[in-house]
């Protein structure tokens, strides 16, 4: 975005000209559109949540409520606790992109022990998902990594992947790896992704419109941090997907080469 600003002037003994000033306001424009998606996203995302605890609180202390009850409410506070929090988390971590204040700790990591400790904080006994990892190469690929953004990535597609698809939907994590790079997919079968939509899904604060993403809520906020941290790691992320049938996103790493002594 360019502002241009022109002045005429006049100057004693006739002569006569105009100044055009142009200045790039690109990165003004930007700041300016973030904090305005900034706040109508917070005021209608915090909203929810706030709203659903205050109901059940108010609930369970202004009536006498079995202990069933009591259980299911707490559940849902407790999820939508756990909403905000990860709310909070996302908007701080885009904030701190933005100022490039990030420090990334290199150090080589198994990718696959990574997976296992990520999918190790999903519940898969409670029938709710059904999760399966396929190693597809015989090595166990080493990347050099910041093993709490690597885990940040894969959380926050793992988390993608189960949330917009029906409860119960399968989610199939594949590990690969040729003699340069890592690569890591991610598969559901759930509500799938319009074509239309790959240009821009990696943009801070994009969300798909329809009535389905609207009843699931979210904040446009974890895929372009998934991007941000591929990027700081040299890689490249992509995503394939039919509308109705499922979404699978790849991470492509470089391998951590050893060096011969
Ligand atoms: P959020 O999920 O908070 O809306 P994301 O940045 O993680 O934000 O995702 C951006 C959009 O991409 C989502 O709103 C959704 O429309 C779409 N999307 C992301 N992952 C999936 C998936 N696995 N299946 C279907 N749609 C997805």
């Amino acid at each position: 975005h360019l502002e241009v600003y022109a002045e005429r002037i006049d100057i004693e003994g006739g002569w006569k000209g105009v100044i055009l000033v142009i200045r790039d306001i690109t990165r003004e424009t930007e700041a300016d559109r973030l904090k305005t998606e900034l706040v109508s996203t917070v005021s209608h995302e915090l909203r929810t949540p706030l709203s659903s605890i205050y109901g059940f609180t108010e609930l369970m202390l202004n009536r006498e409520i079995d202990t069933m009850k009591q259980r299911k409410y707490l559940s849902t506070i407790h999820t939508e606790t756990e909403r905000l929090s990860n709310l909070v988390t996302d908007f701080l971590d885009v904030q701190r992109m933005q100022s490039g204040g990030q420090r990334y700790q290199m150090t080589p990591l198994d990718l696959w022990s990574i997976v296992e400790q990520v999918i190790g904080l999903y519940d898969v006994s409670n029938g709710q998902h059904d999760i399966h990892v396929h190693m597809l190469s015989d090595e166990r690929p080493t990347i050099v990594a910041d093993e709490v953004r690597i885990k940040q990535l894969l959380n926050n597609l793992m988390n993608n992947a189960i949330k917009y698809s029906p409860d119960g939907g399968r989610v199939d994590i594949t590990i690969g790896m040729d003699e340069q790079t890592a690569t890591i997919q991610i598969t559901d079968h759930g509500i799938g992704i319009p074509q239309y939509a790959f240009a821009h899904l990696f943009d801070k604060f994009y969300r798909v419109d329809n009535s389905d993403t609207r009843r699931i809520g979210g904040t446009g906020l974890g895929l372009s941090i998934c991007k941000e941290i591929v990027k700081e790691h040299d890689g490249v992320i992509h995503v394939d997907s039919k509308e109705g049938q499922g979404s699978t996103f790849t991470v492509q790493l470089p391998l951590h080469i050893m060096e011969k002594a």
